[in-house]
């Protein structure tokens, strides 16, 4: 199986669009509460497009504590916070090759028991797990945001639920088919 720069052929594709500030903390809320350990969420997009934002969402789903503030780990690369299970907060932004995430020993977290989140996850091309979630985030430039999701079967299933509950988040799905 491929394991290049896209989750594989296989992979479900699905567009959602949140239409505020509130919705992308309620997305991001609910993939904290859907997260299982050993899960890795791959958050792409440019500067300013609401990975840190999303990222402080989910850590709220895994019940990190208020305490515990998410920020943007830039300067620090990697920062763990406790919760449900641990949130493993990764920012690749200032790496430039594989081998410096893998002298870190970073992808050692990909299989721990915690829920793993990336941002910047191009530089880690080639070593992240199949298994993922990959979520690409547009910001149109107001307040709204589209997110593109690619996922194999593990994060399908949940995904699904989630937009059957939630019809009014997907702008369009492969999923379910
Ligand atoms: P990144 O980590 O991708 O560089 P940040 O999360 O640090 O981006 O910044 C995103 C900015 O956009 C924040 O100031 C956030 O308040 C703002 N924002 C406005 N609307 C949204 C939205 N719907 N989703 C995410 N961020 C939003
Ligand atoms: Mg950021």
């Amino acid at each position: 199986m491929d394991k290049g720069d896209g989750v594989t052929d296989k992979a479900k594709q699905t567009s959602i669009h949140l239409k505020s500030l509130d919705e992308t903390r309620f997305f991001g809320r609910t993939l904290g509460e859907l997260a299982l350990p050993g899960d890795v969420i791959c958050l792409d997009g440019d500067l300013g497009a609401g990975k840190t934002t999303l990222t402080q969402a989910i850590a709220q789903g895994l019940q990190v504590p208020d305490s515990e503030y998410v920020t943007s780990p830039s300067f620090a690369v990697f920062h763990q916070y406790p919760g449900r299970i641990p949130l493993y907060h990764m920012d690749f932004y200032r790496l430039h090759d594989v081998s410096e995430i893998l002298d870190l020993g970073l992808d050692e977290y990909f299989s721990l028991s915690g829920l793993t989140v990336i941002e910047w996850p191009t530089r880690a091309s080639g070593i992240l797990p199949d298994d993922r979630l990959e979520l690409t985030i547009e910001n149109p430039g107001d307040d709204s945001r589209i997110i593109r999701c690619a996922c194999l079967p593990g994060w399908e299933t949940r995904l699904a639920d989630l937009f059957r509950q939630y019809p009014g988040l997907l702008l369009e799905s492969t999923m379910g088919h």
